[in-house]
């Protein structure tokens, strides 16, 4: 199969998070299968064209109001793929969209002001790429808001109007990486699409009279899907739905959950380059050494013996932060006030936390955190610590809790979405279970869970090694998930009453597993699109050969909506000199009070 992967992220040239690890090593996977697969993302200002190869001749895409934006392409090799099976890159070079530094947004604008505009533009160009490289694409596989319009393009225009039909007999799969952005915009900003106002009804974009992008490829799509199974249900439900459970649920006979997998070739402690020593579950010295260096590269008492809780997080509400570091209510400092443990944190993100962590470890002797990005201290963290703790408010699969997993960290981790998928809470009759669970997302709920996890490690040593054998032994390879994005693939050829390619490698693996079953009741109805509604075709001809700067400037969007995000809790402060034997009230199992050993104060 020809499958194009149209995304704003792909690693290593564009990363904010999992989305990112997920485009490229699926992608690679696939072309292990023995597909043609491409992906396609936008040339940002930091990505270096002299690494890259031009095509010769500008690029022409036609939108709205008579615009033709103008732009380079330029390409690459996914690393480590060429030979046999290449996954080639397409780099989107447009210097008034994207040569700018950030990908949705920087420090001072959070969220670029015509992002709209730059992903309705990188959404068409995908087509004119096609042409322009004569390589059309059986499957066309958009991810998130920022690609979500390239399948309303598909559907509504290039499917059904384009004259020249090389897009007769692609099918469009969006895949939803995190339903907490959806890529709200003024409704003023349609008209750059250059599709007809009936598509803004049809397509699906109308949202409360504004734009929604990522609701207009949910609605437009031939297929959905997401990156867990039990985020896929979640996404269904009104708490989990960010306003669009309704669509979700319209479109379930339509919409599966895939688990991503991990690049095993990157996070794999026995073959790991960032960490001081390489380890497997026959020798776990390299386990060992790292934890001493971990402890040393952040000022913390060197002793095997205390358990180490790393983190390694975007700093955003979504991933339980504020419960953690929250300001007068978080728990972290009472965790590490009252228990005899280290936390490490890596993480960027909000300004709020970024400085309340900083000033956390000015007070704390065993709390430390390191702000910014690194890969290589991500790796540090995960080998060199004992447990992870994820708090997820949501988290549509998670990598982090699958990396700790085979490096025999621990995940002590919040039971929401892909979590629940990938971790089993620990039953302490049976000394079963990979991790520790907990359902509520409040401070005391971490609290005590961390502290069930402490008395673990000093109650229950044997327990916490066969859980860390059980995780170490896991298998979160991408080979299963591509063999069902493959089934996937397939089922939408035949759900579009399509003969699935030729050359297609066949997959052994059921897709009805991860089919979300269809609820009796529909709640949403949409109207099906009777005519073609694409205001202007895709020019025919090669643009000119020199790269001329687009003549209208954006419009200064009047409005910007941000999509919804769930609030955070009500602040309680936890009471002072909390016990440090907390008892577990809110923890999946709680039975054990949390942390037997105290720190002397
Ligand atoms: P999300 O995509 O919601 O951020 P995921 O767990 O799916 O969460 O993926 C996050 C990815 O980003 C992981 O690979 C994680 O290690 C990485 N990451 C997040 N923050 C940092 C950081 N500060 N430094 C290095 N890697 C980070």
């Amino acid at each position: 199969m020809k499958i194009l992967m149209a995304s704003s992220e792909a690693v290593p040239w564009a990363k904010t998070g999992g989305l990112a690890d997920m485009v490229s090593a699926l992608s690679i996977s696939l072309a292990n299968l023995g597909h043609d697969v491409r992906i396609v993302i936008p040339r940002y200002y930091p990505i270096d064209r002299s690494k890259l190869k031009l095509i010769p001749g500008a690029m022409g895409t036609p939108m709205g109001g008579g615009i033709q934006e103008w732009s380079a392409v330029y390409t690459t090799e996914m690393p480590g793929t060429s030979g046999k099976n290449p996954v080639k890159v397409y780099f989107i070079d447009h210097e008034i969209f994207f040569g700018r530094d950030g990908i949705y947004g920087n420090a001072i604008e959070t969220d670029f002001i015509d992002n709209s505009r730059r992903f309705m533009f990188f959404s068409r160009a995908v087509f004119q790429l096609c042409r322009k490289i004569k390589w059309y694409p059986d499957v066309l596989h958009a991810h998130d808001w920022p690609a979500a319009v390239a399948p309303v393009y598909l559907k509504f225009a290039e499917r059904v109007a384009s004259a020249s039909g090389e897009f007769k007999k692609t099918v469009s799969i969006l895949t939803i990486h995190n339903l907490g952005y959806q890529g709200i915009y003024h409704k003023d900003n349609f008209d750059y699409a250059g599709l007809g106002w009936d598509v803004f009804y049809n397509g699906g974009f109308e949202d409360w009279s504004m734009l929604n992008m990522l609701k207009a490829g949910l609605y437009s799509a031939d297929k959905l899907n997401t990156v867990s199974p039990n985020y896929a249900k979640e996404t269904m439900t009104q708490a989990h739905g960010f306003r669009l459970d309704g669509v979700l649920r319209y479109r379930n006979a339509d919409y599966c959950g895939i688990l991503n997998g991990i690049d095993t070739d990157v996070w794999n402690p026995s073959k790991d380059k960032y960490i001081p020593e390489t380890y497997s579950l026959k020798d776990m010295a390299g386990k060992a050494k790292a934890k001493k260096v971990l402890q040393k590269e952040f000022g913390l008492h060197e002793d095997p013996n205390i358990p180490v809780i790393g983190m390694v997080t975007r700093l955003t509400d979504q991933k339980g932060v504020g419960e953690l570091f929250g300001p007068t209510y978080g728990s972290a400092w009472s965790i590490c006030r009252d228990m005899d443990l280290q936390m490490v944190l890596l993480g960027s993100g909000e300004y709020w936390c970024e400085s309340e962590t900083s000033g956390l470890a000015s007070r704390l002797s065993n709390f430390r955190a390191k702000i910014g990005y690194s890969e290589k201290t991500s790796h540090l963290i995960e080998a060199g610590s004992d447990f992870f703790l994820m708090p997820s408010r949501y988290e549509p699969c998670g990598l982090n809790q699958m990396y700790s997993l085979v490096y025999g960290t621990l995940p002590i981790v919040r039971s929401t979405g892909g979590l629940v998928d990938t971790v089993q809470n620990y039953e302490e009759k049976t000394g079963g279970g990979t991790g520790f669970m907990f359902e509520q997302l409040n401070p005391s709920s971490i609290y005590n869970t961390v502290g069930w996890a402490v008395w673990a490690w000093y109650n229950r040593p044997k327990d916490i090694i066969k859980m860390q054998e059980r995780g170490m032994t896991k298998d979160f390879s991408w080979e299963s998930s591509a063999l069902k994005y493959v089934e996937l693939y397939e089922a939408t050829f035949k759900a579009q009453g399509m003969k699935v390619p030729v050359g297609n490698e066949s997959s052994a693996l059921d897709i009805k597993e991860t089919v979300i079953e269809k609820p009796k009741k529909e709640t949403t109805k949409i109207e099906t699109p009777k005519k073609e509604v694409s205001k202007k075709e895709a020019p025919k001809k090669e643009a000119p050969k020199k790269e001329t700067a687009i003549k209208e400037a954006p419009k200064r969007e009047a409005q910007k909506v941000k999509s919804d995000k769930p609030k955070k809790p009500a602040a309680s402060q936890p009471k002072k000199n909390a016990s440090a034997k907390p008892k577990k009230t809110e923890a999946a199992k709680p039975k054990k009070p949390a942390a037997k050993k105290t720190k002397k104060k």
